[in-house]
């Protein structure tokens, strides 16, 4: 008698099969299925979910969604991490994965930039006998 508590051979894994999603180059979407045929990254339900997560201020885990606001440092490497592990899995195509890794790149910058800026200020306002620029046109 075959003792099905035991759990499938690594063969097995291997044939699962993979999500019925298109990926957003017309190629289908090889990353494994979970409950609901799609996989993690097209999973409506998760998609939802992630929504969800972004809104509250999102944990590590959650994959949190760039809606037209700033993003966080943080959030950024998590947004890179998980664009590079759906670019593994076969779930992102690499135009939409190269893209969304320029994106970030461009997203820092700005971020950078910002912060140079506001030391710049602080140091600026520290200086004695004047507020920021005036100090040296005296
Ligand atoms: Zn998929």
């Amino acid at each position: 008698m075959i003792d099905v508590s035991e759990p499938p051979p690594k063969g097995a894994m291997l044939s699962i099969s993979t999500c019925q999603a298109t990926r957003s180059d017309g190629e289908p979407c090889a990353a494994p299925v979970g409950e609901a045929g799609f996989c993690f990254w097209h999973d409506p339900q998760r998609r939802g979910e992630m929504l969800e997560a972004s809104r509250k201020g999102g944990s590590r885990k959650a994959v949190p969604l760039p809606v037209g606001r700033p993003i966080e440092a943080e959030e950024a490497r998590g947004l890179l991490a998980a664009t590079l592990a759906g670019l593994l899995q076969g779930a992102l195509d690499p135009t939409t994965a190269r893209a969304a890794a320029y994106i970030l790149q461009v997203e820092r910058k700005i971020a950078e930039g910002e912060e140079m800026e506001r030391r710049l200020s602080a140091i600026e306002a520290l200086i004695p006998g004047g507020n920021g620029k005036t100090a040296w046109h005296r």
